[in-house]
């Protein structure tokens, strides 16, 4: 509290209305990151790791401070304790996550979201944001479907209807898809008052099948398990379906596990195709699956958390061929849209579709009013929908086409080195801006082209190793980062650790992609990782195995 740190009615008051002076603590941070956000986040993000439990003693205290205390105190511990033992996302040798830089007019435009403080559950506290959450989804139902101008003015502002759904990330609309689906395929029927209704339980019965089952590329996200934990339809019946050698579904084996259901009597409540897997950027047949769909007569779900903006390209929309035959498709915002934490959307091509997921209250939500949150999960939200509205605006299709197309052609780039680099695998071509790779020296893949199956899985359990120690001290020496991930590749047949780029941020250039391999060289020459590079060495047969 400002003045005195005592808890009076002034004081409470003027935290109130008093704004913070320009030179107290808050007030110069205030003022720093409007002058230069960059600048601010690369000199106060310390860039050495230090390790969790370290940071964790300064959050162990459960007790709710009783006294008040002053703010520039409060932002002296926020300056030393989170800021500077954050994680600069924005960085551009960051190349590991989804997480990356943000266009600067988001966090003025994010502060004044925060000063309006609107709530989109409902038109009583956000007029004006209202109407241009939907046109955002409009926009985004556009991208994706391609419609004529005239299908939606009857739509947009439709009380009846949703185009789709914002919310706060890919797994809220992934589950809301999934919600949709099962509401539709379980709708109220004769004596039957549907799911929502009755439970899954008498759905089931009434359908006289045994359960359901959502079909997905073993690529899949996590967030389809969380949904088929919520919706009742459990994770056994949440289908992996194996993948190609191009980490896409595999057609054959998705018609087998089809059969299989069958014969356990489950029903496919939905077949997910992927557009852009969270760890190898792969795209799936999507008018293919777009048929299979309609053949078993299942709702048919495009998870385009992450390359669903690849539809802005006009040199690689053709990748996504098929995601407009999608019932709904996710999009996530704040990845490729570069809007900050925390929104997602999912479309419906039938506007009428989220009308099986509508919940009405009484004080608010009223039959045939426009409040958004009668066809949405969430309840309360933040108007990030103003950033989606302003990164659109602001960068239109042609500037997200070049960020995009920087990406894709950045991932290539970064491909070719890694395959022209002796001691590199390349472990996933990239087809969207994310690909996988391994420490793997040039006679140590010359010993795995001729290993037996026996002796390449204990070589690639010694190179797994190797691979998690280097991205963990690549990621304490705090230069750049890269993420790690296993993978079932067709190669090995089992699964292999290897790191994972995504290349997202405009800023990152090719000389920073090749000081990432040069770090990683570095890296593997402390004696842990070297010893572990000798025992390889001595299994294979090839001489010189050791490159250090
Ligand atoms: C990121 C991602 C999600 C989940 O999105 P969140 O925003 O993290 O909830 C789902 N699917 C794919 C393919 C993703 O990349």
């Amino acid at each position: 509290m400002p003045n005195k740190a005592r808890a009076n009615l002034e004081n409470l008051y003027r935290i109130f209305t008093v704004p913070e002076a320009p030179d107290s603590t808050l007030g110069a941070i205030d003022q720093a990151i409007s002058d230069d956000v960059t600048g601010f986040l690369q000199t106060h993000i310390v860039a050495i790791e230090r390790n969790l439990e370290e940071i964790e003693a300064n959050f162990s205290s459960s007790a709710i401070p009783e006294e008040p205390t002053y703010v520039s105190e409060y932002t002296e511990f926020v300056k030393e304790h989170l800021v500077a033992q954050s994680v600069h996302t924005a960085a551009p040798g960051f190349v590991g996550h989804m997480t990356s830089a943000l266009p600067y007019f988001m966090l003025p435009l994010a502060r004044l979201m925060t000063a309006l403080n609107q709530n989109l559950v409902k038109v009583e506290t956000s007029k004006a944001f209202t109407p241009m959450e939907r046109q955002v989804l409009a926009m985004l139902h556009h991208l994706v479907y391609r419609r004529e101008d005239a299908f939606y003015p009857p739509w947009i502002h439709n009380s009846q209807a949703a185009l789709g759904a914002f919310c706060s990330g890919g797994t809220i609309a992934n589950v809301t898809a999934l919600w949709v689906a099962r509401n539709r395929l379980f709708a109220p029927e004769g004596a039957f008052r549907g799911i929502a209704r009755e439970g899954l339980g008498r759905a089931l019965k009434h359908h006289g099948i045994d359960g359901v089952a959502v079909l997905v590329s073993e690529r899949g996200h996590y967030s389809f398990g969380k949904a088929a934990d919520l919706l009742g339809i459990g994770q056994d019946q949440l289908i992996k379906v194996r993948t190609d050698a191009n980490n896409r579904i595999d057609l054959k084996l998705l018609r087998q596990e089809c059969r299989r259901l069958q014969d356990k009597n489950i029903r496919p409540l939905a077949l997910v195709g992927i557009a852009g897997t969270t760890e190898t950027g792969n795209v799936d047949p999507l008018e293919a699956l777009a048929d299979f769909a309609l053949e078993i007569g299942c709702h048919f779900h495009v998870d385009a958390a992450w390359g669903g903006p690849t539809l802005f390209s006009d040199r690689y929309r053709h990748l996504l061929n098929g995601i407009e035959r999608a019932d709904s498709v996710t999009i996530d915002a704040h990845k490729q849209l570069y809007v900050p934490m925390g929104a997602g959307m999912v479309v419906f091509k039938d506007p009428t579709a989220l009308s099986a997921i509508e919940h009405h209250a009484a004080y608010i939500l009223r039959h045939g009013s426009k409040d958004l949150g009668s066809h949405t999960l969430e309840g309360s939200r933040p108007g990030m929908a103003m950033l989606v509205h302003a990164g659109l605006s602001i960068i239109g299709r042609k500037g997200y086409e070049l960020l995009i197309d920087m990406g894709i052609e950045r991932a290539r780039t970064f491909a070719d080195m890694i395959r022209q680099h002796p001691d590199f695998e390349l472990t996933s071509v990239p087809e969207l801006n994310i690909l996988t790779y391994r420490y793997c020296p040039q006679a140590i893949q010359q010993t795995l082209a001729g290993a037996t199956p026996e002796l390449t899985a204990r070589i690639n359990a010694l190179l797994d190793q190797v691979c998690q120690l280097l991205q963990k001290h690549q990621r304490e020496a705090g230069k750049t980062f890269v993420s790690r991930t296993r993978l079932r590749t067709t190669r090995y047949g089992e699964g292999i650790t290897v790191l994972r780029v995504v290349l997202a941020n405009p800023l990152t250039t090719d000389e920073i992609l090749t000081s990432v391999l040069a770090e990683e060289c570095q890296i593997v020459q402390q004696p842990e990782i070297q010893a572990l590079l000798q025992q390889v060495a001595e299994m294979g047969t090839a001489p010189g195995l050791t490159t250090g």
